[in-house]
């Protein structure tokens, strides 16, 4: 009889660089704290902690395979009663390039999807207002019926809080109003929920940049009230604006904590009874199968107009974000007064510190994926050897990203010789990240390319007036799920 999950203990008297702590923090016998992973984020050499999360990804994965899989993110409508700084995807319904799809629109490019052997759709939208329960209803009973084997991954934590805002359902409590609506739309044929509008929970942060949009606690009690229905889920993170170093440790600390939470209730296996690869939770309970985390785009949004730090005579001492951020989540924009003015963006180093940061301190999260969709396929590359398993997607659509700066485009064969050139077999994985299809043969997709000048990665960049309004845009890129 497997014995039920139990979260590692942490050691808070060891020093972050304690080789035994690391050790056991690999093997999943110890977990950071806070202050440690902070201090592994400031601190550790690149190498160092890229060495200590590879270690960790190989425990949990071994080290024959990594992931890809094939889906399509379709962004049913840009109107959105938020104002997000950082988002160039969103319109007002008045707007001339508005938009919402008709429901042909979306089976139309789930055919396509379908045809190319994918298996999921990621769907999302603005939050608008005009939709009323039944179109949602509507749309995923069409899905099914006409595509009973894509999987359906849909609608974020604050598209469901505008739900309850805009449905007005029954409840005396905002998790009792989240699960009525979510109990009707996962009926319809709603399979599990992406992580979108994760940003960063810390609420100094989260008010000056997302704007309208729900705070921390309510987008965990979404996820845990899917994890309740016994849906997965995923994790985000958008990092490398105004934020601390010590806010993105705070970020994964909550859903570590929240994991833990669904993990305990769910009657989850313990990990240490389970090999690589093998499942700890059971099917009845649903929890948070992945995280991603990427820097955020600046151009074409109102926040990457701001000035970088570093840049201006006046900009002297520490990043304000780093004197605002509290581990506990605790500061206030007060404690600095450039704190929401000045930007830290993050390119590929600190890219690969916080995702090889997320693999050791998310001890109970199982897939970390890479993003090479902001960062570029051969960051997202090395970024299999910081800690993450999975290379997310390969991609016919994406619109919210690339309103925001240069996205990068892969199909399947450079998706796939990006992992063989890294030392493992290309596998594709299905929406629950078991594996599906392992290409070990010469059938493999990037085995049977003679010329690779028809593969190469293509560079998708939307300007602020351009193609955003064409709904029929139709590309390559990767998930941000
Ligand atoms: S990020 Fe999402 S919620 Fe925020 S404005 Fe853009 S579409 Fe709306």
């Amino acid at each position: 009889m497997p014995s039920i999950y139990k979260a590692p203990q942490e050691h808070a008297h060891l020093a972050a660089a304690d080789r035994g702590l690391l050790d056991a923090v690999v093997h999943g016998h110890a977990r950071l704290t806070s202050e440690q992973a902070l201090d592994i984020l400031e601190n550790m050499p690149l190498a160092e902690l890229g060495r200590w999360a590879d270690a960790r990804c190989r425990q949990v994965h071994g080290d024959t395979y990594r992931t890809y899989v094939i889906d399509r993110n379709i962004n049913y409508t840009n109107v959105c009663s938020a104002k997000c700084i950082f988002c160039a995807f969103r319109r007002d319904a008045e707007d001339h390039d508005s938009y919402t799809l008709e429901y042909e629109d979306i089976y139309e490019k789930i055919a396509e999807l379908s045809d190319i052997g994918g298996t999921q759709i990621l769907m999302q939208g603005g939050m608008n207002p005009a939709l009323p329960l039944d179109w949602y209803l509507g749309l995923l009973r069409g899905i099914k019926e006409r595509f009973p084997h894509i999987h359906i991954h849909a609608f974020s934590p604050p598209e469901f809080i505008e739900f309850v805002h805009f449905f007005n359902p029954p409840g005396s409590t905002l998790e009792d109003k989240i699960r009525w609506v979510m109990v009707r739309l996962r009926e319809a044929g709603l399979d599990s929920l992406p992580g979108g509008g994760g940003e960063i929970f810390a609420p100094a942060v989260r008010r000056k940049i997302g704007l309208g949009k729900c705070d921390a606690e309510a987008w965990l009690t979404c996820m845990y009230v899917a994890h309740t229905l016994g849906m997965f889920t995923s994790a985000t993170m958008m990092f490398g604006h105004i934020e601390g170093l010590a806010d993105r440790v705070h970020h994964m600390r909550l859903v570590r904590e929240w994991q833990d939470r669904a993990l305990l209730e769910g009657g989850a296996r313990d990990p240490m009874d389970a090999g690589p690869g093998e499942p700890i939770a059971t099917p009845s309970f649903g929890h948070y199968k992945a995280f991603i985390s990427w820097p955020f785009q600046r151009e074409n949004t109102a926040l990457g107009r701001l000035r970088e730090w570093g840049q201006g005579e006046d900009d002297s001492g520490d990043f304000p974000g780093d004197v605002v951020a509290q581990l506990d989540g605790s500061g206030t924009k007060d404690m600095h007064t450039e704190f929401g003015r000045r930007l830290r963006l993050a390119g590929a180093t600190q890219y690969l510190r916080t995702q090889a940061l997320s693999r050791l301190m998310l001890d109970n999260i199982y897939s970390i994926g890479s993003s090479w969709v902001t960062m570029g396929p051969h960051v997202g590359q090395v970024g299999l050897k910081f800690g993450a398993n999975d290379m997310g997607s390969v991609m016919m659509e994406e619109n919210v990203v690339s309103s925001a700066g240069t996205t990068y485009c892969l199909n399947e064969p450079v998706l796939c010789r990006l992992i063989r050139d890294a030392g493992y077999l290309p596998s594709q994985r299905d929406n629950t990240y078991d594996i599906i299809r392992t290409h070990d043969g010469i059938g493999s997709p990037d085995l049977q390319v003679t010329d690779w000048s028809e593969h190469r990665a293509r560079k998708l960049h939307k300007q602020a007036e351009a193609e955003v309004s064409s709904a029929t845009l139709t590309v390559s890129v990767g998930s941000r799920d």
